[in-house]
């Protein structure tokens, strides 16, 4: 089978899902593998370097998605580029059902087999090395502290120098899922004090391991939402960690928000008030700007300062970083493709037996199977 890798589309998109290390492996496996002139450009990846990695180039997109049996996508397709999929083909890449019902059936009646890397059942420790979900965030929290330390005008590390002492930066960071982890391993990287929060008390001893303090809400409530998520909090939770918030805004100097609950709108933790209350100089980051945002006063897309304070609300962090997060993603699509053609003999074969492989299923020969069954309990 030929796999086909366009070039992204969507404005500001910097990814691609491939790279050149990962087309020599697709190769091995069996396959042909074929990439638009220029889709790896904007993450350093060059025409030369795929051609060297065993791909051929398609001069523009309509020779790409013509030809291929599989394409491998970033972003949700676009109407005009489901109608360039070859009939019968494979799409695997970012999908969101839930929120594209219309591209649902646009792949449907193309008859189409589609594999949606969001719907991941992630609590398989199989299906972790797919995990593209993960390497994303991951990558997006590493960029989030150094926005901020872009930001900001001191050092984050303490040092004492002929020249004068240098406090370190205080650090707070705001969910400690993914993003929030990597962010805390970068900002103590970098030798800031940090601390973070989470209504999820579990992730207390990863923030702990990554060198980060865990701060408490003064107020019992279990935040488990059901499969690793959180869910919406009591007024009276809320309430005392507010308090807390407040407390923690006079504090620190960077603030970097990810709080997320999944189908609801993003958290509000940080208010205006206490904006007004931190250091002028001081720095948020908000990584649920897109979601509607964690702070009262951010702008999605863009940087503002009020009150003195830079408040960060990107939606692009990961393409920012677009070497590594297509070189990660492209590893995760990798591993997928492998458990897709066990036999190695360069043809895939979707096992809807096997629980992993059925989750990301949303598409099966034309036939909408999403959304999948629940797992069945280990
Ligand atoms: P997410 O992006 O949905 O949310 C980010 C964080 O915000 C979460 O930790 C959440 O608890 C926190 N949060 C939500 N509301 C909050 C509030 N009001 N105040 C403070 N914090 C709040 O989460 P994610 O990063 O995608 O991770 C979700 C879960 O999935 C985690 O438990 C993670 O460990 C788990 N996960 C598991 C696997 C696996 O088992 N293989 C792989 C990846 C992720």
């Amino acid at each position: 089978q030929r796999i086909g890798v366009p070039r992204e589309i969507f404005p500001g998109e910097q990814r691609v899902a491939t790279s050149p290390e990962v087309v020599e492996k697709l190769v091995k496996l069996g396959f042909a593998v074929t990439v638009e002139s220029g889709a790896g450009a904007a993450a350093n990846f060059s025409d030369e370097a795929f051609l060297a990695a065993g791909a051929d180039i398609a001069a523009d997109a309509t020779a790409l998605w013509t030809k291929a049996d599989v394409v491998f996508k970033v972003r949700p397709p676009t109407p005009a580029e489901v109608s360039q999929l070859r009939e019968g083909a494979t799409l695997i890449g970012f999908v969101w059902p839930a929120q594209n019902p219309e591209l649902m059936q646009q792949l449907a009646a193309r008859k189409a087999t589609v594999l949606a890397i969001d719907c991941l059942p992630r609590t398989l420790s199989r299906a972790q090395k797919m995990d593209a979900l993960t390497s994303q965030a991951s990558v997006a929290g590493y960029r989030a502290v150094i926005e901020a330390a872009n930001a900001f005008g001191r050092f984050f590390n303490g040092q004492i120098t002929a020249a004068g002492k240098v406090p370190p930066a205080k650090v707070f960071i705001a969910g400690a899922g993914v993003a929030g982890l990597a962010a805390i391993g970068a900002a103590a990287g970098l030798g800031a004090i940090v601390r973070a929060n989470d209504t999820r008390a579990e992730v207390a001893d990863q923030v702990i391991s990554l060198g980060g303090e865990f701060v408490k809400v003064d107020y019992e409530e279990e935040g488990s939402g059901g499969g690793g998520y959180a869910k919406v909090m009591s007024e009276g939770f809320q309430a005392a960690q507010r308090a807390m918030y407040a407390q923690q805004a006079r504090e620190v100097d960077i603030i970097i928000t990810t709080a997320l609950i999944p189908g609801k709108p993003a958290p509000k933790l940080i208010t205006a008030e206490m904006v007004q209350s931190m250091k002028p100089g001081s720095v948020i980051v908000d990584m649920a700007a897109e979601q509607g945002g964690n702070c009262e006063l951010t702008e999605p897309g863009r940087a503002v300062v009020k009150h003195g304070v830079t408040i960060i609300g990107y939606t692009d962090l990961v393409s920012r970083l677009a070497k590594q997060s297509s070189s990660l993603y492209a590893t995760n699509l990798f591993r997928l493709t492998e458990e897709l053609c066990k036999a190695k003999d360069g043809v895939m074969h979707v096992n809807m037996e096997d629980d992993a492989i059925r989750g990301l299923t949303v598409v099966k020969d034309g036939t909408i199977t999403w959304p999948a069954p629940p797992l069945k309990a280990a």
